[in-house]
């Protein structure tokens, strides 16, 4: 069960504190924010002051401290597994919620690979913020921006953002500030591509839905242009040529998936290229190498009777029609998916925060980041701090049950972690 109670507000001196930058933070004036709103409505519109000390100076509308009298504001940052399970949670009448996210919507990231493949349908694995936090679009105080967090002031208790675009010019890149009373950092991690020349370029990465429908475009495209009168042999093949790079739990059930759509679907719709399309596995050490060995063994075998070949192999170099490994064997492909694991974002790494062994946020037991006030994180952002003498978490959406409890003025998140997902069954 999710219960807030009396969740300590900022000390009067801080608030007033708060207050008075956000009032100051304009060219002038008490006029700072309307009365009616929670918005600071800085008069000027983006007014550029010059740079100091490497930090963008510019003053932009925003989102007030509280007051007295009003709901303690818990500001989430991104709308993953975290970040919507504690919002759901979280007893509206006691508080007010800010999501800040370039996402609208939280994916369900175990069945997405399901989604390339047409077995569900893109809907199915996305649940708007608004459905799981409903006071996010009713309560006067909550709110869904759709923006990403760029950089976090606890002396001050807010945090900066920027407008998400996703490319479209409907409005120029606007920065704004929210104050809060509470933060919790829930922005995931990111695919790691260690690097390799030509990854972010040519594969495709499988985290979001727009990744899903991009890669079964890729497919039915590949598997019609495949078709075309007099296309070479060759050709043909690497356009049917689907390479999975990553052996882990992702790069595994992706595979099953694909092989499963080509001996069902392919024979069927397809019957003319069904016996040039294949499916290629690449790991450089051992396929699921963090579970344990019947899993494994299971795992394989149910892949090679479906037909998926195992490449071990390192990947040097990825061009736009085939990739190269280590030993220099080159692998024409026609589609290239890349789930190599994730590692801390650069909004992450770019938090002057203390960290864990693995660069994510460190924290401690109650999910608290310690040095700073009222702060918390939670989900693949976060890890246990050495000092703990706890393990490293693995990334997964095992955030399955968030308790809140309140002790002396401390906001205590307590995190149990379920295995609730088998890739398997
Ligand atoms: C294909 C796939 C299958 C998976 N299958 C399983 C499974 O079967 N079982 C399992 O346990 N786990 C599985 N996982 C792992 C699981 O999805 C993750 O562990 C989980 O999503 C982590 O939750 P999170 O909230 O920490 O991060 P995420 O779910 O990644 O959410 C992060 C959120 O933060 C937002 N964000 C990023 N940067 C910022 C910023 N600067 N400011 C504001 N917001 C930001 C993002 O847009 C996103 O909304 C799978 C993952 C994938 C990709």
């Amino acid at each position: 069960m999710f219960l807030i109670k009396n969740l300590t507000r900022v000390s009067p001196s801080t608030s007033s504190s708060i207050l008075t930058r956000f009032r100051n933070s304009g060219s002038s004036s008490s006029s700072s924010y309307t009365l009616a709103s929670r918005f600071c409505t800085a008069q000027e519109t983006q007014i550029q002051s010059p740079a100091s000390n490497g930090v963008d100076r510019s003053q932009y509308e925003g989102l007030r401290p509280t007051r007295e009298g009003e709901k303690p504001r818990v500001v989430v940052l991104g709308s993953g597994w975290a970040g919507c399970r504690l919002m759901k949670g979280i007893d509206t009448n006691l508080y007010d919620v800010v999501c800040v996210s370039p996402r609208n919507h939280m994916v369900f990231t175990p069945l997405l690979a399901s989604t390339c493949v047409g077995t569900l349908e893109f809907r199915s694995v996305a649940e708007p913020i608004s459905r799981i936090q409903p006071a996010i679009s009713r309560e006067p105080g909550s709110y869904f921006f759709l923006a990403n967090c760029s950089r976090l002031d606890p002396d001050a208790h807010e945090v900066h953002c920027e407008t998400f675009t996703d490319g479209l010019d409907t409005l120029k890149p606007w920065k704004f500030k929210i104050a809060y009373d509470k933060l919790v950092v829930a922005s995931g991690a990111e695919a790691s591509t260690f690097g390799i020349h030509g990854v972010m370029e040519n594969a495709i990465f499988l985290r979001e839905v727009h990744h899903a429908q991009e890669i079964r475009r890729k497919l039915l495209l590949n598997l019609m242009l495949s078709d075309t009168p007099g296309i070479a042999k060759e050709e043909k093949q690497r356009l049917l040529h689907c390479v999975v790079v990553g052996g882990g739990p992702t790069g595994v059930e992706f595979s099953g998936e694909l092989s499963d759509f080509i001996m069902k679907d392919v024979r069927q719709r397809y019957a003319h290229v069904k016996d040039d399309i294949h499916v290629t596995l690449i790991e450089a050490r051992d396929i699921l190498s963090s579970f344990d060995d019947r899993l494994r063994r299971y795992a394989i075998k149910q892949l090679n009777k479906s037909g998926v070949r195992f490449v071990r192999g390192i990947v040097k170099d990825v061009q736009p029609q085939k990739l190269i490994l280590d030993d220099g064997t080159e692998v024409p492909y026609g589609l290239l998916v890349w789930s190599t694991g994730v590692g801390p974002s650069p909004f992450v790494r770019s938090l002057g925060l203390p960290k864990d062994p693995t660069g994510r946020i460190g924290i401690d037991e109650w999910m608290r980041v310690p040095s700073v006030q009222d702060v918390f994180a939670i989900g693949d952002c976060s890890g246990y701090l050495e000092t703990t003498g706890k393990p490293t978490l693995p990334a997964l959406a095992q955030v399955d049950n968030i308790s809140y409890s309140v002790s002396g003025s401390h906001f205590f998140l307590i995190v149990h972690f379920f295995y609730v997902t088998d890739h398997f069954r």
